[in-house]
């Protein structure tokens, strides 16, 4: 049997749900110092020395796992009764992802960071957004 530990690399990113986008980027971004990879009207990210932070408005707090291959870890995962509230699907800002529950109904997700240009499987968000996205335009 395939340990599935082995598809889980590290953690992505974090993210956390928010009232007010504006007020909480301000917080991060000024008061915090983080430095911030990118703002759009519904998301928000950090980086923190290496570990992205993305801020949602209405989201639950997220962890978010880095795989190589969401639609593999999905079927397997779900091969072992996980449980997932969205199927493997591609996201305007260049991630594959997919949401599972924890026995708790804790959000995690798995994802990979692929460029949706070239294609090239990326290791961090810095990489995707700063070598591969804005790189393309
Ligand atoms: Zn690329």
């Amino acid at each position: 049997m395939v340990n599935t530990s082995s598809y889980i690399k590290r953690i992505a990113h974090i993210t956390i749900g928010v009232s007010d986008l504006t007020k909480s980027v301000s917080f991060f971004q000024s008061i915090l110092g983080l430095r911030k990879m990118g703002e759009w009207p519904t998301y928000a990210i950090f980086d923190i020395v290496g570990v992205s932070f993305g801020l949602e408005p209405k989201s639950k707090t997220e962890i978010c796992l880095l795989v190589d291959d969401v639609d593999k870890a999905y079927q397997n995962l779900r091969d072992k009764g996980v449980k997932f509230v969205t199927e493997p699907k591609d996201q305007p800002w260049g991630v594959r992802d997919a949401k599972l529950i924890d026995p708790d109904g804790n959000t995690f997700v798995i994802e990979s960071l692929k460029c949706n240009v070239c294609g090239k499987t990326c290791q961090s968000y810095p990489e995707l957004l700063e070598e591969h996205l804005r790189k393309h335009k």
